[in-house]
Formats: structure tokens, sequence, C-alpha cells
């Protein structure tokens, strides 16, 4: 009955911290792109995890090393080496085409170390005076919930009444390469970029913007660090956003899907003439690492490495987008994003995008406004044609409010 559903919500708020204002939805089991509430009701999941589910919901292989792995072995934290160590290292770095990887749990956590890589990098190899490294960051930006990550967030929900903020960080306009070259300075160690903004409302920067940015930072001496927790392994038709403009940044940050939507898996991935200035007990954490993790984080590289995600990610993003800007203009303003990854942009007079959401939710979509005006549309990359068609009919009758 409907009743499980209103009595978990309700019991839902009793005890936890209301940090979120989730739809009211209780999911009890999914399988790839479809998931089941505790009414036994069917939703087709077009957020997936925030791309976390990039492969889908209990996708069999990811499911399979996990199980085995859990069995087996879980943790021996750093303090001991395992087994599933190695392989994972080498085969993250093969994907990235980097030397080496230094891996964490949380998107968050790989952030900071990239900050800490970055102004580390800038003291001992580019000889910045000491406590005066600046790092560069971009309006609009989401890279995780830390002091120092909301710190420089311009989002004022996000930031407010966590200071004192770390300082060493300049905000520029987000694709705006004006701005980066003019905020360069000596002290600059590096420029942290979101490829393509995410939370924003998915945000394409105009074209040539990456490799201008990749231009600025080669030639200022100063590490390019893509942050591609959200963006990377598949979301946008490609391994990595960064590659649509042939970009390959200093530093990548991974997190999300790297998990297989299984465990918290993230990292950073770096050159050694980067990564190599962080030595033992100067960055860990107790879990980064951990043998679960790096088995399926393993698993998802082979995973990405038959090209097959990147491709539907590609055809069926095209499809996607198509049946989008299809939608009328005095429904949907704009239509933002690459690959199966779409913003939806409501045209002024339309509902609120929650609202639009919580229409969705009735007619079995699950998707997430972002920001105001903007449905965020991700789906699995296991998602079938026919399963987007349905969606975007439910969406187009949502706006109706048929
Ligand atoms: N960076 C980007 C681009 C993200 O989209 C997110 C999460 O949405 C994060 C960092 C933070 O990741 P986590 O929530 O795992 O800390």
């Amino acid at each position: 009955t409907e009743n499980a559903t209103a009595a978990a919500l309700v019991a839902a708020q009793q005890h936890s911290a209301h940090n979120y204002d989730p739809l009211p939805v209780v999911i009890a089991s999914a399988k790839g792109a479809w998931a089941t509430d505790i009414d036994g009701v069917e939703y087709l999941d077009m957020l997936a995890g925030y791309s976390a589910l990039n492969f889908g919901h209990a996708h069999p292989e990811l499911v399979q090393v996990a199980q085995e792995q859990i069995a087996k072995l879980t943790l021996t934290s750093r303090a001991f080496q395992h087994d599933r160590f190695a392989t994972f290292c080498a085969d993250l770095a093969r994907l990235c085409r980097k030397d080496a990887v230094l891996p964490m749990n949380t998107g968050a956590e790989a952030v900071e170390t990239a900050l800490k890589v970055a102004r580390k990098w800038g003291y001992e190899v580019k000889g910045v005076a000491a406590d005066k490294a600046e790092i560069i960051t971009c309006g609009g930006n989401f890279h995780g919930r830390t002091i120092t990550i909301v710190g420089f967030s311009s989002d004022p929900d996000a930031r407010g009444n966590f200071g004192p903020y770390p300082p060493g960080f300049t905000s520029v306009t987000y694709g705006d390469v004006t701005a980066m070259a003019a905020a360069i300075t000596e002290n600059t160690v590096a420029v942290l970029v979101e490829p393509i903004q995410g939370e924003a409302g998915v945000l394409v920067p105009p074209p040539g913007y990456l490799a201008e940015v990749r231009r600025i930072c080669s030639e200022n001496n100063v590490l390019m660090i893509a942050d591609e927790i959200q963006s990377g392994l598949g979301r946008t038709g490609d391994t990595f956003a960064c590659d649509h403009e042939n970009v390959v940044p200093d530093m990548y940050i991974l997190g999300k899907a790297l998990g297989g939507g299984i465990v918290p898996v993230s990292a950073v991935v770096a050159d050694w003439s980067v990564l190599g200035v962080i030595g033992p007990g100067q960055h860990g954490s107790t879990f980064g690492g951990n043998p679960l993790a790096c088995a399926v984080g393993s698993a998802v590289v082979r995973l990405l490495e038959t090209g097959e995600y990147q491709r539907r990610s590609r055809e069926l993003g095209a499809h996607l987008h198509e049946l989008l800007n299809a939608l009328p203009a005095d429904q949907v303003a704009e239509v933002r994003g690459r690959g199966l990854w779409a913003g939806v942009q409501l045209a002024d007079g339309q509902p609120s995008a929650r609202v639009i959401c919580e229409r969705l939710l009735a007619r079995r979509v699950l998707a997430k406004d972002a920001h105001e005006g903007t449905i965020r549309i991700a789906p699995p990359l296991v998602i079938e044609q026919s399963e987007i068609d349905w969606a975007v009919e439910q969406l187009s009758s949502a706006l109706s409010r048929r």
C-alpha cells in the first residue's frame, strides 16, 4: 500500500539530519535502469546516483567481483600491502594515460587531495614562496562539501555560516578564458575546473574553452586540474569530458562511477612529476585503496576499456538530445549537455523544476532538479532507446500537466 512509503518518509525524518530534501519515494531494490520502491512500484532511474551508477544498478560483472572480494578480503589499511592494490592503480593509470594513482573514497576527499598535491608541487617544484600558493576556481562550481571546498563555492546555501574559509583561492567566471588568464599570478599553482559544470545545471563551456585553459596553464607553469567526478567515466560519450577537446589535464579527479555504484572509490591521477611530491605520512586514508574498492575499481576500468558505455552514451545521448530539443519552446527554454547527460532549462512561466520532478515521480520517472529552473537528466548508460523515448514522453506530459 501507499502507506508503506508515507510511513517510511515520516520515519526517515525522525532521527536523521535534514541536510537533504529527497523526492518522496523509498527505493528498496534496483536493477539496470529500473528501481522498485517499498510499495512495489517501478521507476525508470534518470539520475543514476548523480552519475555514480553509470553502469546501472547491480551490474552483474561488478556485483560478482564485489561479492567474491567481500568473501575474501575487504580491508588491510595501507599499513600493509594487499593483492588488489597494484593492479587497480595500474589499471586506472592506463585508462587515464598517466603514471600514478592516489586512491581515496569520496569525491570531496579526492578534490582535497588534488589541492594538497597542487600546493606541495607549487612550493617544491614551481618554487612559490612559503604559504603564498594560489589556486584558481570557477564561479558556479561544485566540488564537494568540506570547509575548504565550500569556501570557494559561490552558492550561498553551500557556504553560508561555515566560515572562516581557508585562504589561497581566487574565483573567475566559468567559461571566460580572458578572466582566467588575467587571474594568474606568479603564485598561481593550479586551476581547478569542471569540464562541464554538473550541479550548476549541466553547463557546457564555450567550444575551445578547455583547450584554452590547457594552453594558459602550460604557458604559465600552472597545473590544470580537471574535476571529472561527475563528467568522467563515460557520461559524456567519451571516457573523459576533456577528451572532447583533446585536452589532457595535469591531474584528473575521479569518483562516483569509479566505485560502480557499489562502494565509494575516488582517486587523483597524474604523472610522477606531479604526484611524486607526496611521500609517506603526507597524505592518506584508512579506507582509500582498500581491497574491495580496488577490485570493483579494476572491474569498472575493464568495462570502460570495452568502449561500449562511451558508445552508448554518445549514440543514445544524441537521440536523447534530439527528443529534448523537440519539446516546445514555451516549455523548455534550453537543453544543455553532452552524451547521456542533459540539463533541461524550463521556460519562464513554467513551474519549478522540483514540481516537474514530482510530476515525473508520479509518472514513474526518477529525475532531479539542479537549481530552480533546471531538470537534470543522467540515466544509467545501460538504458535502452525505447526507455529514453518513454521517459521523454513522461516529461512532455509533466510539462503539459496532462
Ligand atoms: N566534484 C563534482 C564535479 C561533483 O559533481 C561532486 C558530487 O556531486 C563532487 C565533486 C563531490 O563528490 P562527493 O559527493 O563524493 O564528495
